[in-house]
């Protein structure tokens, strides 16, 4: 469906910018159920959200099939099948396209289009949304459903426009593919990204120099086949697996171990962490209930990911640098991975510590670090996001009186339950930043949101209520839980990290999700709702 020409704006219930996982669902809800007039405006040619646009090889869920899907109908999850236990991005994208055409969402988004405008307009009580390609809309209700992780971070390098070769972010990767076949490639960045991609780009490649400044932990995902007997068990018990999944601190269908991985024996430990490398995943970080609360306890779990990445790669040198950790483990998002630490034992695999010696330029052939020049016809940057605020941001978002969003949060996000922003009525995001949002499975985070936002417009219909809007007091009191939730864990002691927005130069460093987790964080959010909104403030 194509926009409405300029000269006509279109008269919505709701706006709901972006069309992933959040939007898609969100559409349904206030369409389907509400009977809502609304319209998704999507920047890309189709559906699914970041993943659409991260097709980088390797690119593949860090969560497991089965749980990383709608729970919100049953049908689906009985018709659908996985083929692997962690999906690979095509097969994601199949998945979100049959939820599209199951439920007949594409005649209400219009794709190729990019929201740069939303400004509320106080004496009609509506947002007036502008597209960069002449689309307008006034709405009552806008909704960011834009994701955590779309806005791509590519460090200012100087020298980059000079570069001879092709460079490539992960996060915007040409959707016909890139032919690595004789190339000497760069990789820069060694997240949970950079590490699903550096092993299939080295097999593709002649040679792949990888470019690391920050060591990281990784655990083997362990991924293979969907074994049908399993699935068939899934689906039988569905419904009590979606219900652990919205119980649990990670919206992972398991529970944190109960005790202290200080209160075991060095004998036991071992065999519990050994164990936990086999099963693999993200699961490991669950071994021991303190592993991210407590500094010591966390060491046990980093000195055995180090002597595991010494086992496995050859050369001790590279085994150094690559285990020269400066975090607590899962601190920073901690990613899984398929045969990364065995890539550096190829012959055509070399590691560049930029620690050591950071990068001086890009030069028209290559890298120049402190140490030397790396020839190169390709640069991969893996190097992440304007996490969570950028995509939020980069709308020019103005709430009431013209209050810029970039003003309000000039020093780091504020709002209330990470729904609602004070000052920008009837404005909701979705995982925005104050929820579990990237702490979480996300489609547990998203259906949670999604749902409590569709409860509050029913909410406001039934009671005849035209405008919600979040106090100032509920959003600084929010503020201080967000900031006690993150101080409770070890988590902001990653101190290079993008949940900190320490990624990005200049960005203000503030812990941004909700650390308190999501069974804690549904109940609270239950719980408003349920005490007729506390802390929102309505209007006729
Ligand atoms: P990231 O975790 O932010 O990692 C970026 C990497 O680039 C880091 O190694 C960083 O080094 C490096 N880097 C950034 N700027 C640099 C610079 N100027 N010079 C040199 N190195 C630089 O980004 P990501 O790997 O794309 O992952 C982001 C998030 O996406 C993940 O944490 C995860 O939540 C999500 N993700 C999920 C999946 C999945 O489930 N399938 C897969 C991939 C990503 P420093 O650490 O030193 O800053």
């Amino acid at each position: 469906m194509s926009h409405t020409p300029a000269s006509a704006a279109q008269h919505l219930d709701a706006l709901i910018i972006g069309a992933g996982f959040s939007g898609l669902y969100q559409l349904h809800c206030l369409r389907d159920k509400l009977g809502l007039s609304v319209q998704v405006v999507e920047a890309g040619a189709g559906v699914g959200g970041t993943w659409y646009w991260n097709r980088y090889p390797g690119a593949r869920c860090d969560s497991e099939s089965f749980y990383y899907s709608f729970s919100f109908s049953d049908e689906m999850q009985q018709e659908w099948s996985w083929s692997e236990r962690y999906p690979q991005q095509p097969e994601i994208m199949r998945y979100l396209d049959q939820v599209a055409d199951r439920f007949d969402l594409r005649r209400n988004i219009t794709f190729n289009s990019r929201v740069t405008s939303a400004r509320y307009h106080d004496a009609e009580n509506r947002w007036h949304v502008a597209t960069e390609d002449g689309g307008r809309y006034v709405v009552k209700f806008l909704i960011t459903a834009v994701g955590c992780l779309s806005s791509a971070n590519i460090p200012a390098i100087p020298g980059l426009a000079e570069f001879a070769g092709q460079t490539y972010h992960t996060g915007e990767w040409p959707h016909d593919g890139v032919d690595f076949t004789g190339k000497r490639v760069g990789l820069i960045g060694t997240g949970s990204t950079g590490i699903q991609a550096a092993p299939v780009i080295a097999v593709a490649a002649r040679h792949l120099t990888v470019f690391q400044r920050t060591p990281n932990y990784s655990v083997p995902a362990r991924n293979v086949p969907m074994d049908p007997a399993f699935l068939r068990e899934v689906k039988a018990n569905y419904a009590e697996i979606r219900d652990h999944t919205r119980a649990t601190t990670n919206g992972h269908p398991w529970d944190i171990g109960e005790k202290s991985a200080l209160e075991v024996s060095a004998a036991e430990r071992q065999a519990m962490y050994e164990k936990a490398w086999e099963v693999g995943g993200l699961r490991f970080r669950a071994t021991f209930s303190d592993i991210l609360t407590n500094k010591d306890a966390n060491a046990t779990a980093s000195a055995f990911i180090k002597s595991k990445i010494r086992q496995i790669v050859k050369d001790p040198a590279t085994a150094e640098t690559l285990t020269n950790f400066d975090h607590p483990y899962a601190a920073k998002r901690p990613p899984v991975d398929t045969d990364y630490f065995e890539t550096f034992n190829r012959d055509n695999v070399s590691l560049v510590d930029i620690r050591a010696a950071p990068i001086v330029r890009i030069t028209p052939t290559g890298i120049e670090t402190e140490a030397g020049h790396y020839d190169l016809d390709i640069i991969v940057f893996a190097t992440g996001f304007d996490a969570m605020t950028g995509p939020l941001l980069k709308i020019d978002i103005q709430g009431r009186d013209g209050v810029a969003l970039r003003d309000a949060w000039a020093h780091g996000p504020q709002n209330y339950l990470g729904l609602q922003v004070a000052g920008f009525p009837n404005m909701f995001t979705i995982t925005g930043p104050g929820s579990p949002s990237v702490l979480c499975n996300m489609p547990v985070a998203i259906e949670q949101h999604v749902d409590w936002i569709t409860d509050a417009i029913v909410h406001m219909r039934d009671h005849g209520l035209e405008r919600i809007e979040t106090t100032e007091d509920a959003m600084q009191g929010w503020v201080v839980q967000v900031n006690a939730a993150a101080a409770a864990t070890l988590l902001p002691q990653a101190s290079s990290s993008w949940y900190l927005g320490a990624n990005v130069p200049g960005k203000p460093q503030v812990f941004m999700p909700y650390a308190g987790g999501m069974a804690r964080y549904r109940r609270i959010c239950d719980a408003v709702a349920a005490k007729g909104y506390e802390g929102f403030a309505f209007a006729r």
